[in-house]
């Protein structure tokens, strides 16, 4: 048996959803009716991205860059990724958002060296003036389902077997599918009224020095346990796959 860590990154790992911002800083309102009508069923998440990046335009890197560098994150993560370092324990960080602002915001906090699944951004030349577009592409999204533009749920079950734990850690609404099949959930906000109406049980926290705590002791203890409803959503996933 193995513990699998997975987290989320706007919001979770982030002070504030950087996805939004990002769009919203050069795209201006339109990206907020946009996100509404992805809320609302009417269009599929990469549609949402792909509305959100024309809308944007023509941008200058230094602008993004600068935006991005302004960004805080949650003030135990860098604690917890050393917990999870000096433990062995495996994890991963699952994102709808995009490559591009993980790696730089990680980076602009010193921590290297992480695994991670998202959405891919590169940027094009657009124009004059060194302006660049948005290029997006969705290695990870699923063949059937459009709610998420990265399908966290494959990327968690195809990076852990039947004998581990799975661990997940987040707080909005790309993350209410793979919490239904983690063992131990750790919720916060929107997630957390979420796993209230669907009686998912979870862990309330605050920061990530919360879940190392919490995460410590279960460890210590030995209480780490499949959770039953999770266990059978995985085998269903699995079934309709063969
Ligand atoms: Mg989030």
């Amino acid at each position: 048996m193995a513990v699998k860590i997975f987290v989320d990154f706007d919001g979770t790992i982030t002070t504030h959803d950087v996805g939004n911002l990002f769009f919203r800083e050069f795209g201006g309102e339109a990206c907020d009716t946009f996100i509404a009508d992805y809320h609302q069923e009417k269009i599929s998440a990469q549609e949402c991205f792909r509305r959100e990046a024309a809308t944007a335009g023509g941008i200058l890197p230094n602008d993004l860059n600068a935006l991005l560098d302004r960004q805080t994150i949650d003030p135990g993560f860098k604690d917890f990724v050393d917990f999870c370092r000096l433990r062995d324990l495996e994890f991963h960080i699952v994102s709808d958002g995009l490559d591009y602002y993980i790696e730089r915001v990680l980076r602009a906090h010193g921590i290297q060296n992480v695994s991670y699944v998202a959405n891919a951004l590169s940027l094009e030349p657009a124009g004059a003036n060194g302006r660049q577009s948005f290029s997006l592409t969705f290695p990870h999204s699923d063949s059937v389902c459009d709610r998420c533009a990265c399908c966290k749920r494959n990327f968690m079950l195809t990076h852990s077997g039947d004998d581990d734990i799975i661990v997940f850690i987040g707080e909005g609404y790309s993350d209410r599918c793979p919490v239904q099949y983690a063992d131990i959930v750790f919720a916060k906000e929107d997630l957390q009224h979420f796993c209230q109406r669907e009686n998912i049980s979870y862990y309330l926290y605050v920061s990530f020095h919360d879940v190392t705590d919490r995460l410590g002791r279960l460890l210590a203890r030995r209480q780490l346990r499949k959770r039953r409803r999770a266990e059978l959503k995985r085998k269903e996933a699995f079934q309709r796959e063969t």
